[in-house]
């Protein structure tokens, strides 16, 4: 087993970080003051993006790009060191168009698509011309059980006429989203995995309305900001259909697996800076006669974060390598495993930064609070932890041997 990356990860990891060192960490500053007074993307982002794909840094996060697709081709493994450099700067991956929620939304298009929808829909996102939102979650229904999900979806004629509320829509706020792949019931007598399609539901389609904007723990995703949606009559296409009629579940798996290991990769990334800002705060910053890193807690918080981060690491790259080998279905379990373990680290070791910190690490000069805040929507975000435990556990193989005649235990006296 090797350990190390190919020469080839290497050298797109080198060209990368070299990149993020010499154009994007620069306007970290200056996106934040952006930000803070205006919604929209900072201008500066679309010279960003031009540079970035002149260097052959454009879709990285695609691994099955077409020939005539503009991309780098890489495998998910040679894509996971980048992700974590990326992960560093909540709004970074857009750069290189590697964002979600759009790269698991081409993902779906790769796979689902007919060349038609693929020209119209897929084509514009990867010249990162427009972006996109998927809708599955509804305020109306327990939705980490995706087969309670009750938008409905009636064919007429050439079109289906949609009805539904959707919320906690990423990136659907976001003023240039241009469609939504949504999720809805096409027969409601269908076998339970059976009775959902997805469907492309353009945003300028007549009944399609955004109610609001929404934040989490009281940050704003500025790169994909949160949308609640409601669908009235909405006439769509029968074209725009994704997929055939009761597929719906195989293409929100599609997606889901590439969105979880994404988000997952990028975490990691995120705890490699959190470690960073403990070491150097904890170094600058004397408390009662010494500097506070030679306190054992804080050593053993920064040591215990190490531990944790390579082991996640591990994880994470094990389940890239699967999902280049064995596709979605072969990943399936190391996506739960990775999906449980990352969000649940993130959140321990930006709890600790944010105590290294004091005060300053609950404010907004910091990422820190942002960092906890998105550890926490990970464990409920693409399925609550306890769905995917659930997974995990029932995947568990039960030995064959009994407590009474096992072989690694002691024999009872008779
Ligand atoms: C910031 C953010 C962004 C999001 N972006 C999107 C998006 O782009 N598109 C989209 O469609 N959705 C999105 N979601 C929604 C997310 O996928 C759902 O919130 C998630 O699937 C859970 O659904 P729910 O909120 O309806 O919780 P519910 O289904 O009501 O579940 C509540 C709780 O019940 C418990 N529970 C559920 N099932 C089990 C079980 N089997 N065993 C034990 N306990 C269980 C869990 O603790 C769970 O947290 C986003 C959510 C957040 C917070």
């Amino acid at each position: 087993m090797e350990f190390d990356l190919s020469e080839r990860s290497e050298a797109w990891r080198t060209k990368l970080q070299s990149f993020f060192d010499r154009e994007v960490l620069p306007r970290h500053r200056a996106w934040l003051e952006h930000v803070a007074v205006s919604r929209e993307t900072p201008p500066f982002m679309a010279e960003l993006q031009q540079k970035a794909r002149q260097a052959g840094l454009w879709n990285l996060g695609l691994p099955e790009l077409a020939a005539d697709e503009p991309g780098t081709r890489l495998s998910n493994l040679e894509y996971a060191p980048l992700a974590e450099i990326m992960g560093r700067l909540f709004w970074a991956s857009e750069v290189f168009n590697c964002q979600a929620p759009d790269v698991p939304n081409m993902i779906a298009l790769q796979n689902c698509a007919t060349p038609e929808q693929k020209a119209r829909w897929l084509r514009p996102l990867l010249e990162a011309k427009t972006r996109s939102a998927f809708g599955m979650t509804e305020p109306d229904v327990a939705s980490s059980d995706a087969t309670n999900i009750a938008t409905r979806m009636v064919r007429d004629g050439d079109d289906y006429i949609v009805n539904g509320r959707k919320w906690f829509i990423t990136g659907a706020a976001h003023p240039r989203c241009s469609f939504l792949i949504v999720m809805g019931v096409t027969d409601a007598e269908a076998d339970r995995t059976r009775r959902h399609s997805c469907i492309i539901v353009p945003m300028e389609a007549p009944g399609v309305r955004l109610v609001r904007s929404l934040r989490w723990m009281g940050c704003e995703d500025h790169t994909a900001p949160i949308g609640e949606l409601t669908f009235e009559n909405v006439r769509v296409p029968a074209a725009n259909l994704l997929g055939a009629e009761g597929e719906g579940f195989k293409v929100a798996q599609i997606r889901l697996g590439p969105a979880r290991i994404h988000h997952c990769m990028r975490s990691i990334g995120l705890c490699e800076l959190l470690i960073e800002l403990m070491m150097v705060r904890s170094t600058e910053r004397s408390a009662f006669g010494r500097a506070i890193i030679q306190y054992d807690t804080v050593q053993r918080w920064i040591a215990e974060s190490r531990v944790e981060l390579e082991q996640a690491r591990l994880l994470a790259w094990r389940c890239a390598w699967r999902l280049d080998q064995a596709g979605h279905h072969g990943a399936w379990r190391d996506v739960s495993l990775i999906k449980v373990a990352v969000p649940a680290m993130l959140q321990r070791i930006a709890d600790r930064a944010m105590q290294v910190f004091g005060a300053m690490g609950g404010s907004e000069d910091t990422p820190i609070h942002q960092a906890l805040a998105w550890g926490r929507l990970l464990r409920i975000g693409d399925g609550p932890d306890e769905v995917h435990l659930r997974q995990i556990f029932k995947m568990e193989a039960m030995p064959s041997w009994s407590i009474a005649d096992s072989p690694y235990l002691a024999a009872r006296p008779a």
